[in-house]
């Protein structure tokens, strides 16, 4: 399940890092409204399904035991660690069943003993964050369940596993997964108007997890049908899903720049050093770019550090957007990015490289009652030209960034070219060097 105590599109270069630790009250007022409205509406459900819901035993006893079972999992996950942005887990294996078998008013429960449990065990959070993950789950979670037993009143006594019961079965998981969903889109796109709803609903890779959660908490509960004690055989290969779906996203964040969402230092170089080697094998063109943001410093000392990290992820999410998928474009450190790009030559690396200066140099960066502009300078390297391995390019890129900064910023600029051949490369963007 995606939830928004772990969720943070900083990852995507979206949602300034700076917001996120805010308190809620320093939060826009609409998203306030939602946030405050969503967890005033799963309240009054627990309190309207809490009245008129008799409590039995067993029923108690099976919600302890899937609780249980979510409780281990966590414990058993926990040493490895969160990754920081967009996280997942494969916690609705057990809030599924708990819509699926029991009253109606469970669903709306299961979600408080386990957020509960990930915030003072795995990580903590802003409170207001787990309390609307819980209110968002939990309403998905109660939806699903009331229009279940709405068709299947006693799910212990009819077998789950028949093809009537599952099907809905498999409809209402669908259903809560939709809900969860959308409730936390909304949230994050009410935090910042900027946010493409594409970004904040499914891709392929949040799809399959969905249907990997589904199927998942289909199969506990008619498991749980049958009998709780098979609780004790679902545990263990949930555990072991729920470890190698965190371990590839931890692998996923270490080879990315908290920041800027873009490559840190080290995954950029095994990746440039990659297209290299290929570029080699295949006798292809390949650029190589050194981008700094031009007094940056400034931004720094006149706005402090918090909104200069917001320019930085910015700049990050202007350059994502101007290069292609399989251009590979890292953080360099500080306030330079490296991008690589394959098959390109002279023309078609001034070209995006000029891309690149421009959007960057239009972007306003709304800051309190100020906009912030930056420009960014250059440094392009030719393979076979300018350098043959990556040492050389990024010396070389590195020499031309030198030369932009020193014509005055805001401009490319190449190396000068090696001395026996004439006509000399050198120049930039704005007419050629003197
Ligand atoms: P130039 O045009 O010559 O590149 O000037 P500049 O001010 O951009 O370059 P300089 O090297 O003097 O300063 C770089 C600044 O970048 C100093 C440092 O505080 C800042 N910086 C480096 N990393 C970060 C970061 O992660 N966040 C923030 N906010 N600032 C950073
Ligand atoms: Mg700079
Ligand atoms: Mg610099």
């Amino acid at each position: 399940m995606t939830t928004p105590g772990q969720i943070s599109v900083e990852a995507r270069g979206g949602m300034p890092a700076l917001a996120d630790r805010w308190p809620l009250l320093a939060q826009p007022t609409a998203l306030v409204v939602y946030l405050c409205g969503t967890v005033g509406l799963a309240l009054s459900a627990v309190v309207y399904l809490g009245a008129s819901t008799r409590f039995l035993w067993p029923e108690l006893l099976t919600f302890l035991a899937l609780m249980a079972c979510g409780a281990v999992c966590i414990e058993a996950t926990r040493r490895l660690g969160m990754p920081a942005g967009v996280s997942r887990d494969l916690l609705s294996a057990w809030w599924l069943p708990v819509a699926l078998l029991l009253p109606p008013v469970y669903a709306l429960l299961a979600p408080l003993p386990l957020q509960f449990l990930l915030q003072i065990r795995v990580r903590p959070t802003v409170l207001y964050r787990r309390v609307f993950s819980a209110a968002a789950i939990g309403l998905a979670a109660g939806v699903a369940s009331l229009i279940f037993h709405a068709f299947v009143p006693d799910p212990a006594a009819s077998s789950l596993g028949s093809s009537g019961p599952m099907a809905l079965a498999v409809g209402c998981a669908a259903l809560f997964t939709v809900i969860n969903t959308a409730l936390i889109a909304v949230a994050l796109h009410v935090a910042d108007r900027d946010t493409r709803w594409r970004d904040v609903l499914w891709d392929r890779e949040r799809a399959l997890l969905d249907v990997v959660e589904l199927c998942l908490g289909v199969l506990v509960a008619i498991a749980c049908g049958l009998s709780p004690a098979l609780l004790l055989l679902t545990l263990p290969p949930v555990v072991l899903l729920q470890r190698s779906l965190l371990h590839a996203q931890l692998k996923a964040a270490a080879r990315t720049d908290a920041k800027t969402g873009l490559l840190n230092a080290s995954a950029w170089q095994r990746e440039a050093d990659t297209e290299i080697v290929r570029a080699r094998r295949t006798g292809e063109t390949l650029a190589l770019l050194i981008v700094d943001i031009d007094h940056f410093k400034r931004v720094n000392d006149t706005y402090g550090h918090l909104v200069g990290d917001q320019v930085l992820a910015g700049v990050a999410t202007a350059l994502r957007s101007q290069l292609r998928d399989y251009d590979v474009v890292g953080r360099f450190g500080g306030e330079e990015f490296v991008v690589l790009l394959p098959r390109a030559d002279v023309t078609e690396a001034r070209r995006v490289a000029e891309r690149l200066r421009s959007r960057v140099g239009r972007m306003a960066i709304p800051v309190d009652d100020a906009m912030i502009s930056v420009t960014i300078s250059a440094g392009v390297a030719i393979m076979s030209i300018h350098g043959d391995d990556l040492i050389e390019l990024l010396a070389a890129a590195d020499l031309a960034l030198y030369r932009a900064k020193e014509l005055g910023r805001d401009r490319i600029c190449l190396p000068v070219a090696p001395a026996p051949s004439p006509p000399a490369q050198a120049d930039n963007s704005e007419g050629g060097i003197p």
